[in-house]
């Protein structure tokens, strides 16, 4: 991929190399295959956005586990809309199960703060989360993110599963907005 990407009116500079990428997540794996050994880990993979960093992080888990999908959505452009909808929910009953959310990137919180509301009513044993991104300086959430592969500052970043308005998603290196 380019060092400068343009999608639709806005440019990105490569950020973070996909090397880099692949290299925090096996340890990522390698964690969570010594932490969760025997509990057989339910990962909720949340959609869109997470598809790319849980197909490399799930691929490096060798304890026994079960995957599963739901699609979540607080995100227009390039800004939270703040109300978060669960367009494809949770149909499994997860009551005294470890439970380990894979998402993309955790910004304010409000979106998983929402989610986990509704998963902790099912009665699950514990919730871990695992993110490939954080932005330390927007999350205003209490929950704990046990696993993290990079935080970063405040600001957009596409590429590695994120998109721009819909595009963007297949590049498997990041790329960060160049304001102005
Ligand atoms: P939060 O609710 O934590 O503010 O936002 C979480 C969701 O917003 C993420 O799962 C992701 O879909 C979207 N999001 C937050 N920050 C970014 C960003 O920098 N780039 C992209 N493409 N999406 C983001």
């Amino acid at each position: 991929m380019p060092d400068t990407w343009k999608l639709k009116d806005k440019s990105f500079n490569k950020y973070i190399l996909n090397e880099d990428i692949q290299t925090k997540v096996r340890e990522l794996s390698a964690r969570i295959n010594t932490e969760l050994d025997g509990k057989v880990p339910l990962f909720v993979v949340v959609l869109n956005g997470a598809f790319i960093f849980a197909s490399d992080l799930l691929k490096g888990v060798t304890i026994d586990c079960e995957i599963a999908f739901v699609k979540l959505t607080s995100y227009q452009g390039v800004k939270s809309t703040g109300v978060v909808q669960q367009v494809m929910g949770l149909d499994l009953n997860i009551k005294g199960r470890t439970i380990v959310i894979i998402e993309d990137i955790v910004d304010t919180g409000l979106t998983l703060e929402h989610f986990l509301k509704t998963l902790w009513e099912m009665e699950p044993a514990e919730v871990k989360v695992a993110a490939c991104l954080l932005k330390p300086e927007a999350f205003h959430s209490k929950f704990p993110i046990d696993y993290v592969c990079f935080s970063i500052p405040n600001e957009f970043v596409v590429g590695y599963g994120l998109d721009y308005d819909g595009l963007g998603r297949n590049s498997s290196d990041i790329y960060k907005i160049i304001e102005g």
